[in-house]
Protein backbone atom coordinates (compact mmCIF):
# COMPACT_ATOMS: atom_id res chain seq x y z
CA UNK A 1 0.00 0.00 0.00
CA UNK A 2 1.31 3.37 -1.34
CA UNK A 3 0.44 6.56 1.24
CA UNK A 4 2.04 9.09 -0.09
CA UNK A 5 0.80 11.62 -3.64
CA UNK A 6 2.55 10.25 -7.19
CA UNK A 7 5.60 11.35 -8.34
CA UNK A 8 4.67 14.91 -9.33
CA UNK A 9 2.30 16.97 -7.65
CA UNK A 10 0.69 19.52 -8.77
CA UNK A 11 2.54 22.86 -9.05
CA UNK A 12 2.54 25.61 -6.91
CA UNK A 13 1.28 28.78 -8.80
CA UNK A 14 3.16 31.55 -8.10
CA UNK A 15 1.45 33.95 -5.03
CA UNK A 16 1.77 36.57 -7.45
CA UNK A 17 1.94 37.28 -10.97
CA UNK A 18 -0.99 34.61 -11.45
CA UNK A 19 -1.22 31.74 -13.60
CA UNK A 20 0.38 33.56 -16.40
CA UNK A 21 3.72 34.56 -15.28
CA UNK A 22 4.38 31.01 -13.71
CA UNK A 23 3.87 29.76 -17.65
CA UNK A 24 5.98 32.30 -18.69
CA UNK A 25 8.44 31.18 -16.19
CA UNK A 26 7.55 27.41 -17.30
CA UNK A 27 8.49 28.65 -21.15
CA UNK A 28 11.65 30.58 -19.89
CA UNK A 29 13.29 28.34 -18.14
CA UNK A 30 12.86 24.85 -20.46
CA UNK A 31 12.20 26.48 -23.80
CA UNK A 32 13.61 30.10 -24.34
CA UNK A 33 16.37 30.38 -22.40
CA UNK A 34 18.40 27.09 -23.55
CA UNK A 35 17.18 28.20 -27.10
CA UNK A 36 18.83 31.23 -26.25
CA UNK A 37 22.17 30.14 -25.29
CA UNK A 38 22.03 27.52 -28.23
CA UNK A 39 21.66 30.13 -30.50
CA UNK A 40 24.32 32.13 -28.98
CA UNK A 41 26.78 29.07 -29.42
CA UNK A 42 25.92 28.10 -32.65
CA UNK A 43 26.54 31.48 -33.40
CA UNK A 44 30.12 31.61 -31.99
CA UNK A 45 30.69 28.47 -33.50
CA UNK A 46 29.13 30.01 -36.82
CA UNK A 47 31.42 32.93 -36.69
CA UNK A 48 34.54 30.60 -35.88
CA UNK A 49 34.29 28.51 -38.77
CA UNK A 50 32.33 31.14 -41.25
CA UNK A 51 32.23 29.81 -44.59
CA UNK A 52 32.70 26.09 -43.54
CA UNK A 53 29.47 25.43 -42.79
CA UNK A 54 28.16 24.42 -46.32
CA UNK A 55 24.50 24.29 -45.48
CA UNK A 56 24.52 27.48 -43.37
CA UNK A 57 22.93 30.13 -43.90
CA UNK A 58 24.89 33.63 -45.62
CA UNK A 59 27.22 33.98 -42.04
CA UNK A 60 27.86 30.06 -42.08
CA UNK A 61 25.46 29.92 -38.62
CA UNK A 62 23.15 27.37 -39.12
CA UNK A 63 19.79 28.43 -41.21
CA UNK A 64 16.58 29.59 -39.09
CA UNK A 65 14.83 26.54 -39.85
CA UNK A 66 17.88 24.47 -38.60
CA UNK A 67 18.07 26.46 -35.71
CA UNK A 68 14.22 25.86 -34.82
CA UNK A 69 14.44 22.38 -35.48
CA UNK A 70 17.68 22.25 -33.13
CA UNK A 71 15.63 24.22 -30.95
CA UNK A 72 12.71 22.12 -30.92
CA UNK A 73 14.63 19.35 -30.76
CA UNK A 74 16.08 20.77 -27.51
CA UNK A 75 13.33 22.03 -25.61
CA UNK A 76 11.97 18.01 -26.27
CA UNK A 77 15.85 16.77 -24.66
CA UNK A 78 14.63 19.37 -21.98
CA UNK A 79 11.20 18.75 -21.20
CA UNK A 80 12.36 14.63 -20.65
CA UNK A 81 15.19 15.47 -18.65
CA UNK A 82 12.85 17.50 -16.75
CA UNK A 83 10.40 14.70 -16.42
CA UNK A 84 13.26 12.32 -15.52
CA UNK A 85 14.85 14.80 -13.01
CA UNK A 86 10.69 14.70 -11.21
CA UNK A 87 11.12 11.25 -10.97
CA UNK A 88 14.36 11.23 -8.90
CA UNK A 89 14.33 14.48 -7.24
CA UNK A 90 11.66 17.11 -5.68
CA UNK A 91 13.22 19.41 -7.88
CA UNK A 92 10.03 20.32 -9.75
CA UNK A 93 7.31 19.02 -7.58
CA UNK A 94 6.65 22.66 -6.69
CA UNK A 95 6.77 25.68 -8.15
CA UNK A 96 7.57 29.02 -6.70
CA UNK A 97 8.60 32.91 -7.82
CA UNK A 98 11.64 33.32 -5.16
CA UNK A 99 10.31 36.02 -2.86
CA UNK A 100 12.13 35.15 0.02
CA UNK A 101 15.89 35.90 -1.15
CA UNK A 102 16.78 37.92 1.73
CA UNK A 103 15.80 35.18 4.12
CA UNK A 104 18.21 33.34 6.26
CA UNK A 105 20.02 30.11 4.19
CA UNK A 106 20.92 27.86 6.74
CA UNK A 107 23.52 25.22 5.77
CA UNK A 108 21.24 21.99 7.43
CA UNK A 109 17.80 22.71 8.82
CA UNK A 110 16.39 19.32 10.68
CA UNK A 111 12.98 19.31 10.73
CA UNK A 112 11.48 17.64 14.02
CA UNK A 113 13.44 17.52 17.11
CA UNK A 114 12.30 13.96 18.30
CA UNK A 115 15.19 11.54 19.93
CA UNK A 116 16.54 11.55 16.00
CA UNK A 117 15.99 14.97 14.80
CA UNK A 118 17.36 16.19 18.19
CA UNK A 119 20.18 13.43 17.85
CA UNK A 120 20.89 14.42 14.40
CA UNK A 121 21.24 18.22 15.02
CA UNK A 122 23.84 17.53 18.09
CA UNK A 123 25.82 15.42 16.23
CA UNK A 124 26.31 18.18 13.51
CA UNK A 125 26.79 21.21 15.95
CA UNK A 126 29.94 18.87 17.28
CA UNK A 127 31.06 17.64 14.11
CA UNK A 128 34.61 19.11 13.70
CA UNK A 129 34.13 20.20 9.98
CA UNK A 130 30.55 21.51 10.25
CA UNK A 131 32.07 24.67 12.77
CA UNK A 132 31.53 27.27 10.18
CA UNK A 133 27.78 25.86 9.36
CA UNK A 134 24.64 27.27 10.23
CA UNK A 135 22.33 24.45 11.58
CA UNK A 136 18.57 24.89 12.75
CA UNK A 137 16.21 22.57 14.21
CA UNK A 138 12.80 22.98 13.87
CA UNK A 139 10.33 21.37 16.55
CA UNK A 140 6.59 21.50 16.79
CA UNK A 141 6.46 20.79 20.76
CA UNK A 142 7.79 22.74 23.54
CA UNK A 143 11.55 22.29 24.42
CA UNK A 144 11.98 19.15 27.08
CA UNK A 145 14.54 19.31 29.80
CA UNK A 146 14.00 17.61 32.93
CA UNK A 147 14.10 20.50 36.16
CA UNK A 148 14.74 17.71 38.49
CA UNK A 149 14.90 13.99 37.55
CA UNK A 150 11.69 12.66 38.74
CA UNK A 151 11.60 9.79 41.32
CA UNK A 152 8.86 7.87 38.91
CA UNK A 153 10.25 6.29 36.00
CA UNK A 154 8.49 7.24 32.47
CA UNK A 155 6.62 4.29 31.17
CA UNK A 156 8.17 5.28 27.19
CA UNK A 157 11.34 3.96 27.67
CA UNK A 158 14.10 2.98 24.83
CA UNK A 159 16.62 -0.19 24.43
CA UNK A 160 19.72 1.33 23.70
CA UNK A 161 22.24 -0.67 21.13
CA UNK A 162 26.32 -0.33 22.54
CA UNK A 163 26.71 1.51 18.53
CA UNK A 164 23.56 3.73 19.35
CA UNK A 165 25.47 4.61 23.01
CA UNK A 166 28.60 5.31 21.01
CA UNK A 167 27.19 7.72 18.76
CA UNK A 168 25.27 9.20 21.76
CA UNK A 169 29.00 9.84 23.67
CA UNK A 170 30.41 11.19 20.08
CA UNK A 171 28.73 14.11 21.41
CA UNK A 172 28.61 14.59 24.36
CA UNK A 173 25.13 13.18 25.67
CA UNK A 174 25.89 9.63 26.84
CA UNK A 175 27.66 11.50 30.21
CA UNK A 176 24.23 12.98 30.80
CA UNK A 177 22.46 9.70 30.49
CA UNK A 178 25.18 8.09 32.73
CA UNK A 179 24.60 11.01 35.36
CA UNK A 180 21.04 10.53 35.25
CA UNK A 181 19.44 6.79 35.39
CA UNK A 182 19.65 3.79 32.70
CA UNK A 183 19.40 -0.05 33.23
CA UNK A 184 22.20 -2.25 31.46
CA UNK A 185 21.35 -5.45 30.50
CA UNK A 186 23.85 -8.72 29.70
CA UNK A 187 21.34 -10.99 29.12
CA UNK A 188 18.44 -11.47 26.83
CA UNK A 189 16.08 -14.63 27.06
CA UNK A 190 12.86 -14.93 24.41
CA UNK A 191 10.79 -18.10 24.33
CA UNK A 192 7.34 -19.11 22.54
CA UNK A 193 4.16 -19.27 24.27
CA UNK A 194 3.37 -22.49 22.17
CA UNK A 195 6.41 -24.48 23.21
CA UNK A 196 9.56 -24.67 25.08
CA UNK A 197 11.70 -23.45 22.56
CA UNK A 198 13.48 -20.61 23.61
CA UNK A 199 16.77 -18.04 22.38
CA UNK A 200 19.21 -16.51 24.82
CA UNK A 201 21.39 -14.16 24.12
CA UNK A 202 24.10 -13.60 26.44
CA UNK A 203 28.36 -12.47 26.14
CA UNK A 204 30.39 -14.53 27.88
CA UNK A 205 32.65 -11.44 28.85
CA UNK A 206 29.78 -9.39 30.68
CA UNK A 207 30.03 -7.17 27.99
CA UNK A 208 26.76 -4.82 27.95
CA UNK A 209 24.13 -5.84 25.47
CA UNK A 210 21.99 -2.94 25.72
CA UNK A 211 20.86 0.02 28.12
CA UNK A 212 17.21 0.33 28.74
CA UNK A 213 16.90 3.95 29.13
CA UNK A 214 13.96 6.76 29.74
CA UNK A 215 13.16 8.15 26.26
CA UNK A 216 12.77 11.68 28.65
CA UNK A 217 16.31 11.04 29.90
CA UNK A 218 17.38 10.76 26.66
CA UNK A 219 15.50 14.14 25.22
CA UNK A 220 17.21 15.89 28.65
CA UNK A 221 20.54 14.82 27.57
CA UNK A 222 20.49 15.90 23.41
CA UNK A 223 18.90 19.18 24.64
CA UNK A 224 21.70 19.43 27.01
CA UNK A 225 24.09 19.34 25.18
CA UNK A 226 22.16 21.41 22.01
CA UNK A 227 22.29 24.55 24.57
CA UNK A 228 26.23 24.23 24.92
CA UNK A 229 26.30 24.38 20.86
CA UNK A 230 23.56 27.28 20.48
CA UNK A 231 25.84 29.46 18.52
CA UNK A 232 26.11 26.71 15.84
CA UNK A 233 23.13 25.14 16.40
CA UNK A 234 19.55 26.75 16.35
CA UNK A 235 16.61 25.36 18.04
CA UNK A 236 13.06 26.98 17.47
CA UNK A 237 10.68 24.87 19.78
CA UNK A 238 7.05 25.27 18.92
CA UNK A 239 7.56 26.29 15.48
CA UNK A 240 6.09 23.66 12.96
CA UNK A 241 7.37 23.61 8.99
CA UNK A 242 4.20 23.72 7.55
CA UNK A 243 5.50 24.45 3.48
CA UNK A 244 8.76 22.98 1.51
CA UNK A 245 9.55 24.81 -1.57
CA UNK A 246 12.23 22.49 -4.09
CA UNK A 247 14.69 24.32 -6.11
CA UNK A 248 14.22 24.56 -9.57
CA UNK A 249 15.76 21.81 -11.70
CA UNK A 250 17.22 24.59 -14.24
CA UNK A 251 17.89 28.11 -12.03
CA UNK A 252 16.79 30.35 -13.49
CA UNK A 253 18.11 34.26 -12.24
CA UNK A 254 15.58 35.22 -9.87
CA UNK A 255 15.08 31.56 -8.35
CA UNK A 256 16.07 30.53 -4.72
CA UNK A 257 18.55 26.96 -5.68
CA UNK A 258 17.65 26.57 -1.96
CA UNK A 259 14.93 24.71 0.13
CA UNK A 260 12.41 27.10 1.30
CA UNK A 261 10.48 26.47 4.16
CA UNK A 262 7.84 27.89 5.75
CA UNK A 263 6.83 28.27 8.91
CA UNK A 264 3.01 28.21 10.68
CA UNK A 265 3.72 31.68 11.74
CA UNK A 266 3.81 32.67 8.07
CA UNK A 267 7.55 33.11 8.34
CA UNK A 268 10.03 31.52 5.48
CA UNK A 269 13.82 30.39 5.93
CA UNK A 270 16.11 28.43 3.40
CA UNK A 271 17.68 25.90 3.75
CA UNK A 272 21.16 23.96 1.52
CA UNK A 273 20.36 20.46 2.06
CA UNK A 274 16.43 19.76 4.41
CA UNK A 275 16.78 16.91 6.72
CA UNK A 276 13.50 15.31 7.39
CA UNK A 277 13.35 13.69 10.92
CA UNK A 278 9.45 14.26 11.39
CA UNK A 279 8.45 10.87 12.52
CA UNK A 280 6.58 7.90 10.72
CA UNK A 281 3.58 10.23 9.17
CA UNK A 282 6.14 12.46 7.96
CA UNK A 283 5.65 16.15 5.97
CA UNK A 284 8.47 16.44 4.36
CA UNK A 285 8.31 12.53 2.93
CA UNK A 286 4.94 14.02 1.50
CA UNK A 287 5.90 17.09 0.10
CA UNK A 288 8.55 16.01 -1.91
CA UNK A 289 6.44 13.05 -2.82
CA UNK A 290 8.27 10.45 -1.72
CA UNK A 291 6.72 6.79 -1.85
CA UNK A 292 6.57 5.12 1.41
CA UNK A 293 5.42 1.69 1.69
CA UNK A 294 3.52 1.15 4.82
CA UNK A 295 0.55 -1.01 7.06
CA UNK A 296 -0.85 -1.06 10.10
CA UNK A 297 -0.12 -3.95 12.06
CA UNK A 298 -3.58 -5.58 13.82
CA UNK A 299 -2.04 -4.79 17.24
CA UNK A 300 -1.35 -1.87 19.84
CA UNK A 301 1.95 -1.77 22.25
CA UNK A 302 0.68 -1.50 25.83
CA UNK A 303 3.53 -0.01 28.03
CA UNK A 304 3.76 0.47 31.85
CA UNK A 305 6.05 0.70 34.76
CA UNK A 306 6.13 -2.49 36.87
CA UNK A 307 6.77 -2.96 40.24
CA UNK A 308 8.30 -6.80 40.85
CA UNK A 309 7.49 -8.98 43.58
CA UNK A 310 10.96 -8.94 44.61
CA UNK A 311 14.31 -7.55 44.30
CA UNK A 312 16.51 -9.09 41.86
CA UNK A 313 20.06 -8.04 40.09
CA UNK A 314 17.39 -7.45 37.03
CA UNK A 315 19.87 -7.78 33.82
CA UNK A 316 18.06 -9.43 31.60
CA UNK A 317 15.66 -8.38 29.00
CA UNK A 318 12.69 -11.01 28.67
CA UNK A 319 9.86 -11.49 25.70
CA UNK A 320 7.94 -14.35 25.51
CA UNK A 321 5.75 -14.46 21.87
CA UNK A 322 2.19 -15.02 22.83
CA UNK A 323 0.21 -16.05 19.50
CA UNK A 324 -1.42 -12.16 20.12
CA UNK A 325 2.09 -10.82 19.92
CA UNK A 326 5.08 -10.42 22.11
CA UNK A 327 5.22 -9.55 25.47
CA UNK A 328 8.35 -8.14 26.99
CA UNK A 329 9.65 -7.08 30.47
CA UNK A 330 12.46 -4.73 30.71
CA UNK A 331 14.42 -3.52 33.25
CA UNK A 332 14.73 -0.30 34.91
CA UNK A 333 16.16 -1.02 38.76
CA UNK A 334 16.31 -3.64 40.81
CA UNK A 335 12.43 -3.79 41.33
CA UNK A 336 11.25 -1.32 38.60
CA UNK A 337 10.66 -3.13 34.70
CA UNK A 338 9.08 -1.82 32.04
CA UNK A 339 6.35 -3.59 30.10
CA UNK A 340 6.11 -3.46 25.90
CA UNK A 341 3.05 -5.63 25.77
CA UNK A 342 2.03 -6.11 21.56
CA UNK A 343 -1.66 -7.75 21.19
CA UNK A 344 -4.67 -7.07 19.39
CA UNK A 345 -6.39 -3.53 19.53
CA UNK A 346 -9.50 -4.57 21.65
CA UNK A 347 -7.41 -6.44 24.23
CA UNK A 348 -4.94 -3.91 24.26
CA UNK A 349 -7.66 -1.62 24.74
CA UNK A 350 -9.11 -3.42 27.52
CA UNK A 351 -5.68 -3.67 29.34
CA UNK A 352 -5.37 -0.03 29.64
CA UNK A 353 -8.67 0.02 31.81
CA UNK A 354 -8.63 -2.91 33.56
CA UNK A 355 -8.31 -2.49 37.73
CA UNK A 356 -4.54 -2.82 38.26
CA UNK A 357 -5.00 -6.39 40.16
CA UNK A 358 -6.49 -7.75 37.31
CA UNK A 359 -4.11 -5.89 34.97
CA UNK A 360 -0.80 -7.37 37.02
CA UNK A 361 -2.32 -11.20 36.96
CA UNK A 362 -2.74 -10.50 33.21
CA UNK A 363 0.95 -10.02 32.81
CA UNK A 364 2.19 -12.63 35.03
CA UNK A 365 -0.22 -15.23 33.13
CA UNK A 366 1.10 -14.02 29.87
CA UNK A 367 4.60 -14.78 31.11
CA UNK A 368 3.97 -18.03 33.08
CA UNK A 369 1.21 -19.77 31.51
CA UNK A 370 1.42 -23.21 29.59
CA UNK A 371 -2.38 -22.80 28.25
CA UNK A 372 -0.84 -22.82 24.43
CA UNK A 373 1.56 -25.60 24.49
CA UNK A 374 0.30 -29.16 22.97
CA UNK A 375 2.22 -32.36 23.99
CA UNK A 376 2.82 -33.18 19.65
CA UNK A 377 4.54 -29.60 19.90
CA UNK A 378 6.28 -29.98 23.05
CA UNK A 379 7.22 -33.99 22.35
CA UNK A 380 8.56 -32.67 18.79
CA UNK A 381 10.76 -29.89 20.69
CA UNK A 382 12.22 -32.56 23.38
CA UNK A 383 13.19 -34.65 20.15
CA UNK A 384 15.24 -31.94 18.42
CA UNK A 385 16.43 -30.76 21.99
CA UNK A 386 18.27 -34.21 22.76
CA UNK A 387 19.68 -34.53 19.64
CA UNK A 388 21.39 -30.90 19.78
CA UNK A 389 22.23 -32.54 23.43
CA UNK A 390 24.16 -35.50 21.83
CA UNK A 391 25.64 -33.79 18.49
CA UNK A 392 26.48 -30.55 20.94
CA UNK A 393 27.19 -31.76 24.24
CA UNK A 394 28.85 -28.51 25.16
CA UNK A 395 26.69 -26.11 27.19
CA UNK A 396 23.79 -24.56 25.43
CA UNK A 397 22.36 -21.18 27.32
CA UNK A 398 19.90 -22.78 29.94
CA UNK A 399 16.48 -21.41 30.54
CA UNK A 400 15.72 -18.70 33.59
CA UNK A 401 12.47 -18.03 35.04
CA UNK A 402 11.46 -14.17 34.45
CA UNK A 403 10.61 -12.18 37.93
CA UNK A 404 6.78 -12.29 38.52
CA UNK A 405 5.08 -8.77 38.95
CA UNK A 406 3.57 -7.07 41.59
CA UNK A 407 1.73 -3.94 40.95
CA UNK A 408 1.50 -1.61 38.28
CA UNK A 409 2.52 2.56 38.74
CA UNK A 410 -0.61 4.20 38.87
CA UNK A 411 -1.54 6.37 35.57
CA UNK A 412 1.78 4.59 33.75
CA UNK A 413 -0.20 2.17 31.60
CA UNK A 414 -0.59 3.96 27.63
CA UNK A 415 -1.08 2.54 23.83
CA UNK A 416 0.45 3.15 20.81
CA UNK A 417 -0.62 1.60 17.41
CA UNK A 418 1.67 -0.17 15.64
CA UNK A 419 2.87 -0.01 11.86
CA UNK A 420 5.50 -0.73 9.20
CA UNK A 421 6.43 1.88 6.73
CA UNK A 422 9.27 2.15 4.62
CA UNK A 423 10.35 5.39 2.04
CA UNK A 424 11.16 3.89 -1.27
CA UNK A 425 13.77 6.85 -1.68
CA UNK A 426 15.87 7.89 1.70
CA UNK A 427 17.53 11.17 -0.13
CA UNK A 428 16.57 13.45 -3.30
CA UNK A 429 18.73 16.84 -4.03
CA UNK A 430 18.95 18.65 -1.30
CA UNK A 431 17.07 16.53 1.03
CA UNK A 432 17.59 13.45 3.39
CA UNK A 433 14.78 11.41 5.61
CA UNK A 434 16.11 9.96 8.67
CA UNK A 435 14.81 8.07 11.33
CA UNK A 436 10.74 6.91 11.50
CA UNK A 437 10.28 9.34 8.99
CA UNK A 438 12.22 6.65 6.72
CA UNK A 439 11.56 3.30 8.41
CA UNK A 440 8.97 2.67 11.29
CA UNK A 441 8.98 -0.81 12.92
CA UNK A 442 7.21 -2.87 15.09
CA UNK A 443 8.56 -2.62 18.57
CA UNK A 444 9.39 -6.55 18.89
CA UNK A 445 12.93 -6.56 18.19
CA UNK A 446 13.42 -2.47 20.07
CA UNK A 447 15.43 -1.09 17.19
CA UNK A 448 13.16 1.89 15.55
CA UNK A 449 15.49 4.43 17.82
CA UNK A 450 18.50 2.55 16.59
CA UNK A 451 17.92 2.11 13.21
CA UNK A 452 17.83 6.40 13.42
CA UNK A 453 20.51 6.66 15.49
CA UNK A 454 22.69 4.48 12.56
CA UNK A 455 21.19 6.79 9.92
CA UNK A 456 22.73 9.45 11.93
CA UNK A 457 26.18 8.08 12.05
CA UNK A 458 25.81 7.03 8.71
CA UNK A 459 24.64 10.54 7.79
CA UNK A 460 26.90 12.37 9.36
CA UNK A 461 29.83 10.85 7.98
CA UNK A 462 29.10 11.48 4.18
CA UNK A 463 27.93 15.04 5.38
CA UNK A 464 31.17 16.05 7.12
CA UNK A 465 33.38 14.33 4.40
CA UNK A 466 31.61 16.20 2.23
CA UNK A 467 32.25 19.55 3.63
CA UNK A 468 35.74 18.94 4.43
CA UNK A 469 36.18 18.76 0.71
CA UNK A 470 33.95 21.98 0.33
CA UNK A 471 31.50 20.19 -1.62
CA UNK A 472 27.77 21.25 -1.71
CA UNK A 473 26.27 19.57 1.47
CA UNK A 474 22.74 19.19 -0.72
CA UNK A 475 24.38 17.21 -3.82
CA UNK A 476 23.75 13.59 -4.56
CA UNK A 477 26.71 12.42 -5.06
CA UNK A 478 27.41 11.35 -1.10
CA UNK A 479 23.73 11.73 -0.53
CA UNK A 480 23.08 8.28 -2.40
CA UNK A 481 26.22 7.03 -0.21
CA UNK A 482 23.94 7.31 3.02
CA UNK A 483 20.61 6.31 1.26
CA UNK A 484 23.01 3.21 -0.03
CA UNK A 485 23.96 2.54 3.59
CA UNK A 486 21.15 2.64 5.52
CA UNK A 487 18.55 0.85 3.21
CA UNK A 488 20.84 -2.31 3.05
CA UNK A 489 20.72 -2.38 7.00
CA UNK A 490 17.07 -1.03 7.69
CA UNK A 491 15.24 -3.41 4.50
CA UNK A 492 16.97 -6.47 6.82
CA UNK A 493 15.60 -5.61 9.76
CA UNK A 494 12.17 -4.39 8.75
CA UNK A 495 11.85 -7.58 6.84
CA UNK A 496 13.44 -9.78 9.94
CA UNK A 497 11.17 -8.14 12.25
CA UNK A 498 7.76 -8.10 9.90
CA UNK A 499 8.53 -12.02 9.50
CA UNK A 500 8.71 -12.87 12.53
CA UNK A 501 5.65 -10.84 13.95
CA UNK A 502 3.82 -12.87 11.46
CA UNK A 503 5.59 -16.43 12.13
CA UNK A 504 4.36 -15.68 15.74
CA UNK A 505 1.01 -14.56 16.04
CA UNK A 506 -0.09 -17.97 15.10
CA UNK A 507 -0.87 -21.02 17.09
CA UNK A 508 -1.31 -23.32 13.57
CA UNK A 509 0.87 -26.53 14.45
CA UNK A 510 3.06 -26.69 11.16
CA UNK A 511 4.26 -23.13 11.91
CA UNK A 512 4.51 -24.19 15.36
CA UNK A 513 6.51 -26.80 14.76
CA UNK A 514 8.80 -24.81 11.67
CA UNK A 515 9.53 -21.99 14.72
CA UNK A 516 10.42 -24.66 17.37
CA UNK A 517 12.72 -26.60 15.83
CA UNK A 518 14.05 -22.91 14.11
CA UNK A 519 14.88 -21.48 17.30
CA UNK A 520 16.57 -24.05 19.02
CA UNK A 521 18.68 -25.36 16.04
CA UNK A 522 19.60 -21.37 16.41
CA UNK A 523 20.15 -21.00 19.94
CA UNK A 524 22.59 -24.06 19.89
CA UNK A 525 24.86 -22.58 16.95
CA UNK A 526 26.54 -20.08 19.09
CA UNK A 527 28.79 -18.34 15.26
CA UNK A 528 25.02 -17.51 14.16
CA UNK A 529 23.50 -15.98 17.43
CA UNK A 530 27.04 -13.56 17.23
CA UNK A 531 25.95 -12.72 13.86
CA UNK A 532 22.54 -11.91 15.15
CA UNK A 533 23.89 -10.08 18.00
CA UNK A 534 26.56 -7.89 16.22
CA UNK A 535 23.90 -6.74 13.95
CA UNK A 536 21.03 -5.77 16.68
CA UNK A 537 24.34 -4.40 18.42
CA UNK A 538 24.97 -1.76 15.33
C1 LIG B 1 5.78 1.11 22.33
C2 LIG B 1 7.05 1.41 21.61
C3 LIG B 1 8.23 0.95 22.12
C4 LIG B 1 9.43 1.21 21.45
N1 LIG B 1 10.59 0.74 21.95
C5 LIG B 1 11.74 0.96 21.30
C6 LIG B 1 12.96 0.45 21.79
O1 LIG B 1 13.01 -0.21 22.82
N2 LIG B 1 14.10 0.69 21.08
C7 LIG B 1 14.08 1.39 19.93
O2 LIG B 1 15.14 1.55 19.31
N3 LIG B 1 12.93 1.91 19.44
C8 LIG B 1 11.77 1.71 20.09
N4 LIG B 1 10.61 2.23 19.59
C9 LIG B 1 10.62 3.05 18.38
C10 LIG B 1 11.04 4.50 18.68
O3 LIG B 1 10.25 5.02 19.73
C11 LIG B 1 10.89 5.35 17.44
O4 LIG B 1 11.54 4.72 16.37
C12 LIG B 1 11.53 6.72 17.65
O5 LIG B 1 10.96 7.40 18.74
C13 LIG B 1 11.39 7.58 16.39
O6 LIG B 1 11.98 8.82 16.62
P1 LIG B 1 11.91 9.98 15.52
O7 LIG B 1 12.61 11.14 16.14
O8 LIG B 1 12.37 9.46 14.20
O9 LIG B 1 10.36 10.28 15.33
P2 LIG B 1 9.34 10.91 16.36
O10 LIG B 1 9.58 10.44 17.74
O11 LIG B 1 7.98 10.68 15.79
O12 LIG B 1 9.68 12.48 16.34
C14 LIG B 1 9.27 13.31 15.29
C15 LIG B 1 9.33 14.75 15.82
O13 LIG B 1 9.05 15.63 14.75
C16 LIG B 1 8.20 16.66 15.23
N5 LIG B 1 7.46 17.16 14.06
C17 LIG B 1 6.56 16.49 13.29
N6 LIG B 1 6.11 17.26 12.31
C18 LIG B 1 6.75 18.45 12.43
C19 LIG B 1 6.69 19.68 11.69
N7 LIG B 1 5.89 19.83 10.63
N8 LIG B 1 7.46 20.72 12.09
C20 LIG B 1 8.28 20.61 13.19
N9 LIG B 1 8.36 19.47 13.92
C21 LIG B 1 7.61 18.41 13.54
C22 LIG B 1 7.32 16.00 16.28
O14 LIG B 1 6.81 16.93 17.20
C23 LIG B 1 8.31 15.02 16.92
O15 LIG B 1 8.96 15.60 18.02
C24 LIG B 1 9.41 1.96 20.24
C25 LIG B 1 8.20 2.43 19.73
C26 LIG B 1 7.03 2.16 20.41
C27 LIG B 1 5.73 2.67 19.85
Amino acid sequence: MYDSPPFMQPPILPAQGGKNRFLIGLFSSHVLVPVLRWRLKLQVIGGLCSGSASSGGPSGAPSAVQLGTMAARLAVSRWVAARAAARRGPLVSCWRWSSAVADTVYDVVVSGGGLVGAAMACALGYDVHFCDKKILLLEVGPKKVLEKLPETYSNRVSSISPGSATLLSSFGAWDHICNMRYRAFRRMQVWDACSEALIVFDKDNLDDMGYIVENDVIMHALTKQLEAVSDRVTVLYRSKAVGYTWPYSFPMADSSPWVQITLGDGSTLQTKLLIGADGHNSGVRQAAGIQNVSWNYDQSAVVATLHLSEATENNVAWQRFLPSGPIALLPLSDTLSSLVWSTSHEHAAELVSMDEEKFVDAINSAFWSDVNHTDFIDSAGTMLHYAIAFLKPTKVSARQLPPSVARVDAKSRALFPLGLGHAAEYVRPRLALIGDAAHRVHPLAGQGVNMGFGDISSLVHHLSTAAFNGKDLGSMSHLTGYETDRQRHNTALLAATDVLKRLYSTNATPLVLLRTWGLQATNAVSPLKEQIMAFASK
